[in-house]
């Protein structure tokens, strides 16, 4: 579990912001959830037989109320669970389709490495309520829209379809045949799910079974026309927008449920831990939640891993620094400096106060609150000498060269009578 400090959580800030934006261009709207829920809502909702639920989960069992019933609680391992439950809660479905997303700290409690922690971040985008072909192109390219603001050019999408239960039914069946001829090549965990989840042997990560996995049955043959008149029609969809994809026919993703279009958003760039978003169609979750049937599709991504990503592909985002920074000689000049620093905030300047650490030393020298204000990143130091506020003034110091100009801009007096003209000054692109 990490500490998300400054300078890096400017970066998250940054990137969230893009993320409001995408969101909003394709009418998506937030929604904030519980980070616990009742056990039993994961446990039905992900499947028992998944990693999540067997091994990953943060359960525990609450202190008993009076009549000594103790209540199951969970840590989100992920989303849509708690989504799908405040959808039934609430009836959100009772006036049509909603497109929703929510951001916020996942905990599984997996081994720690690069690209996965117990408690991560992601960003999800849910369309609940829609069966089309055009909802599940909608959120993959939202999702493409996504990279494009970010500045991501590293990642391929690879598409598969897991049809409809009765389908996966009939290849279930001859996966298990399968697997059962070859039951010495299976390992441990393979052998476990053999008759409780077979295709999950198909995302296995044990390069001793890739061989194996690779000549199972193969999902794809056992798809009706519906299924594949679906899966084609979103093809389409991405192709006629130039969103290159390709068909990987063992991607099954890790939870339980699933029907259709399922998919993967992969970079070559951050090793092992590659994979940045994935989701899929999950048409029969919400009523298996309790809800009325309704169709629903969605994705999440992992916010460390596509920081990482940004970092890898040498996206930098502007960092937050304040616009200017107040240095103030002589700490009697406090209350009226203040009293000007408040409203050229309400104008919407950034500035940074010097303060100082130990208020019986006074407040420093010029030389060190100098040092202070370049230091801060501002782009100018607002100088509170007490001669030139018993002028009414103040000076204004560009601490950096202005593009396109030579030499060091001077430092100019302002009045504060005008302390609108001196923010519009501050907040100036080409301000000296
Ligand atoms: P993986 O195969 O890498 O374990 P997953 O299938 O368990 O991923 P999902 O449940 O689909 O992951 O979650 C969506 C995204 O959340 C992943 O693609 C990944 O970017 C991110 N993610 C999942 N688990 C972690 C973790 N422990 N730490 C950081 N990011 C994670
Ligand atoms: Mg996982």
């Amino acid at each position: 579990m990490n500490d998300i400090l400054p300078p890096e959580s400017s970066r998250w800030q940054w990137l969230e912001d893009a993320v409001r934006r995408v969101m909003a261009r394709h009418a998506f709207r937030n929604v904030r959830l519980p980070i616990m829920e009742h056990t039993a809502l994961f446990v039905r909702g992900i499947g028992e037989v998944t990693d999540i639920v067997e091994k990953e989960m943060y359960a525990f069992e609450d202190r008993a109320d009076q009549h000594g019933r103790a209540e199951h609680l969970a840590l989100r391992p992920e989303g849509t669970a708690g989504l799908v439950r405040a959808t039934v809660e609430h009836n959100l479905l009772y006036d049509g389709g909603k497109r929703l997303y929510y951001m916020g700290p996942m905990f599984r409690r997996e081994r720690p490495q690069r690209g996965r922690y117990r408690q991560f971040h992601q960003i999800g985008a849910e369309a609940l309520g829609f069966g089309g072909p055009e909802v599940d192109a909608e959120l993959i390219l939202l999702a493409v829209a996504l990279w494009r603001e970010l500045g991501i050019q590293n990642w391929r999408l690879e598409l598969n379809s897991l049809g409809q239960p009765e389908e996966r039914r009939a290849h279930r069946a001859a996966l298990i045949a399968y697997f059962e001829q070859h039951a010495e090549q299976l390992d441990e965990d393979a052998r476990r799910r053999l008759h409780s989840n077979p295709l999950r042997i198909l995302d296995t990560k044990n390069p001793a079974m890739q061989a194996l996995a690779e000549g199972a049955p193969k999902l794809m043959d056992y798809l009706g026309e519906a299924s594949l008149a679906h899966f084609k029609a979103v093809q389409a969809i991405l192709d006629a927008n130039g969103v290159p994809w390709r068909l990987n026919p063992r991607l099954v993703r890790g939870l339980d449920y699933y029907n259709l279009t399922v998919f993967e958003f992969i970079t070559e760039s951050l090793g092992a831990q590659g994979t940045i978003c994935g989701g899929g169609r999950y048409d029969y979750l919400i009523e298996q939640i309790g809800g009325k049937p309704a169709p629903a599709v969605g994705w999440a991504l992992g916010v460390e891993r596509v920081l990482e990503l940004l970092k890898e592909e040498g996206v930098t985002p502007p960092e937050a620094v304040p616009d200017a920074y107040a240095v103030v000689p002589d700490a009697a000049s406090l209350p009226q400096v203040m009293a000007v620093l408040a409203q050229l905030r309400a104008a919407g300047v950034a500035v940074q106060m010097h303060a100082s650490a130990d208020p019986a030393q006074g407040m420093g020298s010029f030389k060190s609150q100098f040092k202070k204000a370049d230091a801060s990143g501002a782009r100018f130091a607002l100088i509170f000498g007490a001669d030139e506020l018993a002028r009414g003034e103040v000076a204004l110091k560009p601490l950096r060269a202005v593009p396109g100009q030579e030499g060091a801009p001077a430092q100019q007096l302002c009045p504060l009578a005008d302390l609108a003209g001196l923010a519009a000054r501050i907040q100036s692109p080409l301000a000296a």
